[in-house]
């Protein structure tokens, strides 16, 4: 190999100096590929949408599997237009629906599995929730729970009364910019005292909530195929087939990390580990933070677990100075390939 002359070296530096400071990259993080009417936290792309958000990823950027682009973090050699796709919690329809559209583009992407549900539960909380507040009909007119010695009362008022007509309205609703007084905003307000229970506590609360909402269990009504419904066992081992998709860790009950003991947090990242390599046969190595929260004990502690990288929510590029166990992700949501193409450019260009 020819040695360059050091009058063309330093202008070979420099480019390369700045290449290294230009590799970047993206994640993306889904959550379902679904159709659905109701969505109070826009989780949901449709199958339409997330086919033509693959096209546009295939025809002008450069798909990469997490594993991929974390190696080439690791070198300074993230390839140009890196984009690399996650999706969090485990939703039955990243088998069913979005595993095809993937394979028919040729493009990977890693599935980041809640455990805790795997065979114990059709749905999360928080979708059993919705499915009881948030469908045409009529609920009691109070509600009173008591939760840690602490009551706390609910008079839904005009809310009480839920019309097809609300229901529609709610389309396009995201909970947190319900309106007060609306039947969204009940639905917020009782997700808000729900989220930082511990699951112990949270189950028996729950089960109060469905007997006053006057259902008999938290099953769905057999005629309905639930479209909340997260993987089954089976069908983790069933996802994790073919070589496009990768199987990682999202912790047991899916809590606030940070408010844990370490003890509970360690129980929560190398559990949920165990149980999906048991489940896959093979070491499960990438870890996604619950609603991104961590302390520096949680990053320490998932380092420690085995796991080579880790994803949070927040919303920025892959770069030479991002943490490999804190790594951005930019949330997507049900776009069509127009405004799919311009969130892309806005995400990479600023
Ligand atoms: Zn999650």
């Amino acid at each position: 190999m020819k040695i360059p002359g050091t009058g063309r070296l330093r202008p070979m530096i420099r480019r390369a100096k700045k290449q290294l400071a230009s590799s970047k990259g993206l994640i993306l993080m889904y959550h379902r590929v679904a159709d659905v009417d109701v969505d109070p936290w826009a989780l949901s792309v449709s199958p339409q949408h997330f086919d033509e958000q693959l096209e546009v990823l295939k025809s002008h950027y450069h798909p990469l599997s997490l594993q991929q682009l974390v190696q080439a973090h690791k070198q300074h050699n993230i390839p140009k237009r890196a984009v690399a796709i996650t999706f969090d919690d485990g939703y039955a329809d990243n088998l069913l629906q979005a595993k095809p559209i993937l394979e028919r583009h040729n493009i990977p992407a890693t599935v980041f599995v809640i455990t805790g549900t795997l065979g114990n539960s059709d749905e999360f909380w928080w979708d059993a929730l919705e499915r009881l507040l948030l469908q045409p009909g009529r609920l009691p007119q109070q509600l009173t729970l008591t939760i840690d010695n602490e009551t706390h009362h609910w008079d839904l008022g005009q809310a009480a009364y839920y019309s097809e007509a609300d229901y529609q309205h709610d389309r396009t609703t995201q909970a947190d910019a319900a309106p007060p007084g609306s039947r969204m905003f009940f639905y917020y307000s009782l997700w808000q005292t729900l989220l930082p229970l511990p699951e112990a506590k949270r189950r028996p609360i729950f089960t109060e909530i469905v007997r006053w909402a006057g259902e008999t269990d938290s099953s769905q009504p057999k005629s309905k195929p639930n479209h909340r419904r997260t993987l089954h066992p089976q069908e983790v081992a069933l996802l994790n087939q073919g070589d496009l998709i990768e199987i990682g860790a999202h912790t047991i009950t899916h809590p606030f990390l940070s408010a844990q003991p370490l003890a509970a947090q360690q129980s929560e990242i190398e559990r949920s580990k165990a149980t999906l390599e048991a489940l896959i046969n093979q070491p499960v190595t990438s870890f996604s933070y619950p609603f991104g929260d961590r302390s520096a004990d949680t990053v320490s502690l998932t380092q420690a677990a085995g796991f080579n990288c880790a994803c949070t929510t927040a919303e920025d590029i892959v770069w030479r100075k991002s943490n490999g166990f804190e790594l951005p992700r930019v949330t997507v949501q049900n776009w069509n390939k127009e405004d799919f193409s311009r969130k892309l450019e806005e995400w990479f260009h600023g």
